[in-house]
């Protein structure tokens, strides 16, 4: 499936420099990566790397002012400011700078909750206190919020012959989390979440990678459920959703205004496009989520979801652009 059926917003992606091992662009051809886009039918990007400051600005630049309506990038928090007390207020007047100088929304990564810590070595979790500034700052700017919370279940558990993600696991040491002595334990970090989100009605949150817990759809049900201030995206989880492709139909057409598509795949490939396409508009059964073998999460194969063209349409653009009303027009 080369092309979405319907005009798409990519609305998990990592176009800047920060995740990349040389310093450089993730994509260094603009020209190429708009060519893809077109030929995608993806109208637009959100580049999650904006950073703060002056790598903001760089990212501003050359994505959202260069091209106004294909690209939207969101900043980040300095988290090192956590090892001086006021950490709130200062990072709440960080979220207002930098949606003064054009960041569309605000990411926040797995770092909080699993390694950043305070003045007095403990670590900071979503639904510390101390935070709240910074989730006031976002709602006054229209800011959302898109947070990764903790990671796989898989990720928490021992590094053995009996964990579900272990090639995955043996090739990056630095994913797990296994250790209980150095992180909190995955329920404690998806507890946390639910209480932040609970706690913050006017900001918007987005849980990216299915609110954090794709392996419990369930809990997702109810996250949606219970707060209009949370959605969801699908980014990295085409293998989780299309083990459970019942479910996760279910899930997505009777939340279908809030959940967005997104791919996390970076840089962005034709390839990874298409088996998003094809994942969630067929109802082919058992292909291969990824072009890789062996495939990168987890041993399996996924069906699609077959979702009905007006649960597509908000789900591959409308929720996004509502969130990001920038984007639209
Ligand atoms: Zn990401």
């Amino acid at each position: 499936m080369p092309r979405a059926r319907f005009s798409a917003v990519d609305a998990h992606n990592h176009l800047g420099r920060w995740l990349s091992p040389d310093g450089d662009w993730t994509t260094p051809e603009l020209g190429a990566l708009l060519e893809l886009m077109d030929a995608s039918n993806v109208r637009a990007i959100v580049n999650l790397d904006g950073m703060w400051g002056d790598e903001l600005e760089a990212n501003l630049d050359r994505y959202d002012r260069a091209h106004p309506g294909r690209f939207s990038t969101f900043c980040q928090l300095d988290w090192g400011q956590t090892v001086r007390p006021g950490f709130g207020q200062r990072l709440a007047a960080s979220v207002e700078r930098s949606a003064a100088a054009g960041a569309k929304g605000l990411k926040i990564w797995k770092d909080l909750g699993t390694r950043v810590r305070d003045d007095r070595g403990v670590l900071v979790l979503p639904d510390d206190a101390r935070l709240v500034p910074i989730w006031a700052a976002a709602a006054d700017r229209g800011l959302s919020v898109a947070i990764h919370t903790a990671d796989p279940v898989a990720f928490f558990d021992p590094v053995d012959e009996r964990n579900e993600r272990l090639e995955e696991l043996l090739a990056h040491p630095d994913w797990s989390f296994a250790d209980g002595e150095r992180f909190p334990r995955f329920d404690r970090l998806i507890e946390s979440l639910e209480t932040l989100v609970g706690a913050n009605p006017l900001t918007t949150f987005v849980g990216v990678h299915v609110g954090g817990y794709a392996e419990d759809l369930a809990w997702v049900r109810r996250m949606l459920d219970t707060n209009p201030n949370f959605y969801v995206d699908v980014a990295a989880r085409l293998a989780e959703l299309g083990r459970q492709p019942r479910t996760a139909r279910r899930l997505i057409e009777t939340h279908a205004d809030q959940v967005l598509f997104g791919t996390d795949a970076f840089p962005p490939d034709a390839g990874t496009y298409a088996i998003h396409f094809r994942f969630l508009e067929t109802g082919d059964e058992h292909f291969a989520y990824s072009g890789d073998d062996p495939p990168p999460q987890g041993r399996w194969a996924v069906s699609g979801l077959e979702l009905p063209d007006d649960v597509l349409r908000k789900v591959y653009a409308e929720n996004a652009l509502r969130l990001i009303p920038s984007l639209d027009g």
